[in-house]
């Protein structure tokens, strides 16, 4: 299953710098300049430990660091959040979802996956790796799994909690808060893994490690990953303008 990517990295970056940045006292200046700079590329996490795992309870203090996107001293309800939470937690913020939602080649390729592979999904444990909003785990649910777990270490799964239960399959899925590598699921192995890892230039975010760790870690041998293949299509292009700003200035 072969995908496109939306850029919701900008995006969000964009949101950021329009954001009220007097909500808190605090200067902002300086992660809002950061913001223009792409972010780091995230080490691999340890993986020598595993903390038990939490079902997600709002309000309480966790630490939350999704990879990539530094650290916030401790967990906030989005409601309480402000523009410089939102820096380092850029996930939690829902406009950074309703993008990726409403990127239609994105969703109903997800959607269309698992609908049209009812059989495959009936009665399966299935895993949702960075579950976010719980939209793939939904569709997971309504494809036919038994269960579905989805992790999230962003604050939006306090959201995801929500919206699953508005849809009537809290009964079915479970979400965790916290990171990938870190949580501890209450089955040893799953059937199948779906998700949305994709960055820019495919690589991007670098969440690929985090799904081939949860692959390694709780995919059943013969069990089966959405998607399980990408194709990253490469072209060489000169600008020539911006070659004269950045390489021949004087
Ligand atoms: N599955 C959702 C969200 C995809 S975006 C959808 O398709 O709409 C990727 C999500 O993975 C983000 O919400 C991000 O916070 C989460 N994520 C990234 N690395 C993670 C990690 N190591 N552990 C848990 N969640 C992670």
């Amino acid at each position: 299953m072969g995908l496109r990517h939306s850029s919701r990295c900008l995006l969000l970056r964009r949101k950021m710098a329009e954001a009220d940045s007097s909500e808190r006292q605090q200067p902002v200046k300086s992660s809002l300049s950061q913001s223009a700079q792409p972010s780091p590329l995230p080490k691999p996490v340890p993986t020598t430990h595993h903390v038990p795992c939490i079902p997600h309870t709002p309000h309480v203090a966790v630490l939350a660091t999704c990879p990539g996107r530094g650290k916030i001293a401790k967990f906030i309800s989005p409601e309480e959040m402000t523009s410089r939470d939102y820096y380092f937690d850029s996930y939690a913020h829902f406009g950074i979802h309703e993008e990726m939602l409403k990127d239609e080649v994105r969703t109903l390729t997800y959607r269309n996956a698992m609908y049209h592979n009812k059989h495959v999904f009936k009665d399966k444990i299935v895993l949702d790796v960075g579950s976010g909003t719980g939209i793939l785990s939904m569709f997971a649910a309504n494809a036919g799994a038994k269960h579905v777990y989805g992790i999230e270490c962003s604050s939006i799964s306090e959201y995801s909690e929500k919206i699953i239960k508005s849809n009537h399959l809290h009964n079915v899925i479970t979400i965790f808060k916290g990171k990938v590598e870190e949580v501890e699921l209450p089955v040893e192995k799953v059937d199948i893994i779906v998700s949305e890892w994709m960055g820019y230039c495919l690589f991007y975010e670098s969440m690929l490690n985090t799904v081939i760790f949860a692959r390694d870690k709780w995919l059943k041998p013969g069990g089966l990953m959405f998607p399980d293949r990408a194709a990253l299509y490469v072209v060489a292009i000169e600008d020539r303008q911006y070659k004269d700003f950045k390489i021949h200035c004087k």
